[in-house]
């Protein structure tokens, strides 16, 4: 045993699979707005949220709130408000994920420390690779056509959208790449993609079979939808509000498939394991001896 104790609220499958690897690691674990039968016995099931408060770290689902109103629980019919946790977790270190403006507000003006997770380029790097694997496992089952040889286009060259066009040229697809940023732009071209900058992407909206957005901004308003193919497959990874009018887009008929918190559902396990790396490092961070 080595003393330290953390609260895991709500959350996915990869949450139940993080309790056993900290159980594993003999730090104590309590959850609470988290139901499945694979939570191991030796964690505390809470019965309120009056039971985390001593818990010195809290872990929040990833994303942590979906309406700014209460904690995602995605595997409990409990309603966390969010002003519920922060009375709870008013002395503890918040690790949160997907943290918007208002959310940020909202621990600072309830002077909680708090860390956005996702933020931590070590952990979104590792989880790009279950969000690409996902995403590709998305396209194959929402299209007719194999991936080999069709016209994809990743919109976003950043964490995920990186690791995406890898493993999609991989596949044999013919990718095309949006960014905004020049060195981007340069990056795309070394390996092997065409790119195409975000001021010029009307021009070539109209040749792709997958369009996987990662850009959290709606970039494709109802100008751009009109320029699609019709059979076009459009995977949404972005937080919200994604880069598309989706209004539009239903509207429109265009197969739009939202893909959010892919890692939990594609691969629990390994996503529970890019946790567990990430709560290592904080804490050892913190001066723990793990
Ligand atoms: P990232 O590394 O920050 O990349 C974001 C990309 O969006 C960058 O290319 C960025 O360009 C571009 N971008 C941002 N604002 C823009 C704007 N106003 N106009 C044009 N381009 C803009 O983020 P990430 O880690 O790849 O994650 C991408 C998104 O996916 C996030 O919303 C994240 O929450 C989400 N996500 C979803 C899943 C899932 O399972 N669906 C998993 C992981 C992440 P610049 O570099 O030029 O700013």
């Amino acid at each position: 045993m080595n003393n330290i104790s953390v609260a895991i609220i709500g959350g996915d499958l990869r949450f139940v699979r993080l309790c056993k690897l900290l159980i594993e690691k003999g730090i104590d674990v309590s959850v609470y707005g988290i139901n499945h039968p694979d939570i191991p016995k030796e964690v505390k099931v809470c019965s309120s949220l009056n039971e985390i408060k001593t818990c010195p770290y809290i872990i929040g689902p990833i994303p942590f709130s979906k309406d700014n109103k209460c904690v995602y629980t995605p595997m409990s019919n409990l309603y966390i408000s969010i002003e519920q946790f922060f009375l709870a977790a008013a002395n503890s270190y918040v690790l949160g994920s997907v943290l918007n403006q208002e959310l940020r507000d909202l621990f600072n003006k309830h002077h909680i420390k708090w860390k956005d997770i996702l933020e931590m380029d070590e952990i979104a790097i590792l989880n790009a690779i279950p969000t690409a694997e996902g995403a590709i496992q998305y396209a194959m089952q929402n299209s007719e056509i194999t991936l080999h040889d069709s016209k994809c286009l990743v919109l976003g060259f950043g964490r995920c959208g990186k690791i995406l066009a890898h493993k999609l040229q991989g596949l044999g697809a013919r990718i095309s790449v949006e960014a905004r940023s020049t060195i981007d732009l340069s990056y795309i071209s070394t390996y092997g993609y065409t790119a195409i900058p975000l001021y010029e992407l009307n021009k070539h909206l109209g040749k792709f079979d997958f369009i996987f957005n990662t850009i959290p901004v709606i970039i494709l308003d109802q100008q751009a939808i009109d320029l699609f193919k019709s059979d076009v497959v459009y995977i949404e990874l972005a937080s919200t509000p994604g880069g598309i009018d989706t209004k539009y887009a239903q509207q429109k008929s265009i197969r739009h498939v939202p893909a959010p918190s892919l890692p939990g559902i594609v691969a629990p396990k390994t996503a529970a394991n890019i946790l567990y790396q990430c709560l290592l490092l904080i804490l050892r961070n913190q001066g723990a001896n793990l």
